[in-house]
């Protein structure tokens, strides 16, 4: 009798001919994620990956590690024995008697079809053999305290917890993805939808550094933090607006002082993503939120960019957002005060239904290329493991 972890994936088993894709890429990500627990060991067995070497030490860390990881529907805990009724028998009485609660029930599930009893024969004949060998367990079909699966494939497994996974699909099958972060609460929500979707993220943020503080840019990196766990490390790309900024300041009318950042932020991420193979980008918009995310606006900072740009929380209410952000646990970071460089110098009265035609005029007042060749040129990147 052997204990194991059993990783199932959902939406990956819909998959037809490219599914070994999906599994293998998960099972990487599950090693990847398990680096620092060297004496854990995949296997891919029917369907599932089994994971060998877990014990009472580490089972906890591997847990949570295993619950960050986009493709895994459920981690269930195990103990793998021969496919012989009789060793099945005795591995569900071992496993039982470790187990607290006093009412039980048994599910069987037969995959190989040649075992000789069938599945409620499977469940009945463990069922008797508990009952007959303790004294403190009753079955109760309704609502047990415990559920012993047995499952018989060439091996057997007994089954006994679950854990529910992430689920979503395995990072690095969903490409990749350039998302726009700001210290607030909306971006890094973005990234991590995005990422539970497989796409491997890489975040970008503008600072206007000395007028946002260096506090602020720290504040960015340690929600790159959050969603490393999730992304398998954050790359961080730090850039400077602030000579854009000042720029347009000078010289254009301050109602369009936004949306006109908003499209050189566009413009500047979409340079660091073609230099770096990324193939999209992500910000956290959301329709209506604020003067920025109206249709009206969405439209002309959409149209500075070439390359597809997601917003996956468009349709999605504040409190919705707040509820993820506090699941991944990045909100309580998020709402500490730090300036952003939008809300450094914000317009008194900002032009909530900007014409493109009139964007564009204004920008004529400005060395676009130029501006944007000189903030590349200071990119600074981050490596957050
Ligand atoms: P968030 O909570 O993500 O800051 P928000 O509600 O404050 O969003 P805006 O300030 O209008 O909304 O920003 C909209 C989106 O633009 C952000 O979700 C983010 O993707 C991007 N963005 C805003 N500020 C920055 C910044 N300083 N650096 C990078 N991206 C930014
Ligand atoms: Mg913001």
């Amino acid at each position: 009798m052997k204990r194991l972890l059993l990783v199932r994936y959902g939406e990956i088993a819909l998959k037809g001919l490219n599914r070994n894709y999906f599994v293998d890429t998960l099972a990487d990500n599950i090693r990847n994620a398990l680096k620092y627990f060297p004496g854990v060991k995949t296997e891919k067995i029917q369907g599932r990956i089994a994971l060998w070497g877990v014990d009472d030490e580490n089972e906890s860390e591997v847990i949570e590690k295993l619950k960050k990881v986009f493709g895994i529907s459920k981690i269930t805990r195990a103990v793998e024995t021969d496919s012989d009724i009789e060793d099945i028998k005795e591995a569900s009485l071992e496993v039982i008697k470790g187990l607290k609660g006093e009412t039980f029930k048994v599910e069987s599930r037969r995959g190989d079809k040649n075992f000789p009893l069938k599945s409620p024969e499977i469940s009945s004949a463990v069922g008797e053999y508990i009952l007959r060998n303790t004294d403190c367990f009753k079955v109760d079909v309704h609502h047990p305290d415990i559920v012993l699966g047995v499952e018989v494939r060439p091996k057997s497994y007994i089954t006994f917890s679950d854990v529910p996974g992430e689920k979503g699909m395995p990072l690095g099958t969903g490409g990749s993805g350039g998302i726009m972060i700001s210290g607030g609460i909306d971006s890094p929500v973005a990234a991590y939808l995005m990422a539970k979707r497989g796409m491997k993220m890489t975040g970008i943020h503008f600072h206007s550094y000395p007028f946002t503080s260096l506090d602020a840019q720290k504040k960015v990196e340690r929600l790159g933090g959050k969603l490393a766990e999730y992304n398998n490390g954050f790359d961080l790309a730090m850039i400077s607006l602030t000579d854009i900024q000042q720029q347009i300041i000078s010289k254009c009318d301050d109602r369009y002082l936004t949306v006109i950042l908003r499209r050189f932020m566009i413009r500047c991420a979409e340079r660091f993503a073609r230099e770096n193979g990324i193939q999209m980008l992500v910000t956290g918009e959301s329709l209506g939120q604020v003067a920025s995310q109206t249709t009206d606006s969405i439209i002309c900072t959409d149209a500075a960019a070439d390359m597809p740009v997601l917003r996956p929380l468009i349709a999605m209410d504040k409190d919705e957002i707040i509820a993820i952000a506090q699941k991944i646990d990045t909100y309580s970071i998020s709402i500490e005060p730090y300036e952003d460089c939008c809300t450094v110098f914000v317009p008194k009265h900002p032009q909530t239904h900007p014409v493109l035609e009139k964007v564009l005029a204004q920008e004529q007042r400005l060395e676009c290329e130029r501006l944007i060749d000189e903030a590349m040129a200071g990119v600074k990147l981050i490596n957050i493991e």
